[in-house]
């Protein structure tokens, strides 16, 4: 058990690390929806190693829907048709994922958007299901 919290406890640490290197990438704001409510590094795995490449900095909101909890209305999601070009990975990553749910929901901006992203095989493995 204490091997466990020992494990959270580091990558915990190594996240909270790259908060500098995120926030100048990020100027500071939410790299989703530019908000600047509690913007904080966020994982977005895989790999499972906190990076630059696996880390956003995400508002409280985006953190929370990023977590699997509740959407916001579709309506203020829409930044999400531009993101999901974004050339940082996990940005992509994070918000493809946020406008797939979106699209589940028959929302048709959102199944636009999919129907016109093009990405190659390791991004749509890396993104998931
Ligand atoms: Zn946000």
């Amino acid at each position: 058990m204490a091997r466990g919290r020992q494990q959270r406890d580091a990558k915990a640490a190594a996240l909270a690390a790259l908060g500098k290197d995120l926030s100048r990438r990020a100027g500071s704001a939410c790299e989703l929806c530019g908000g600047k409510d509690e913007p904080r590094p966020h994982r977005v795995p895989p790999p499972e190693e906190a990076s630059l490449d696996t880390a956003i900095l995400a508002c409280a909101s985006c953190r929370e829907q990023l977590d699997g909890g509740r959407l916001l209305d579709p309506e203020d999601l829409r930044f999400l048709a531009t993101v999901i070009w974004s050339e940082v990975p996990p940005v992509q990553v994070a918000a493809v994922r946020l406008l797939r749910r979106v699209m589940a929901l028959d929302v048709d901006w959102a199944v636009e958007a999919n129907d016109g992203l093009w990405l190659d095989e390791e991004m749509e493995e890396r993104i998931g299901g």
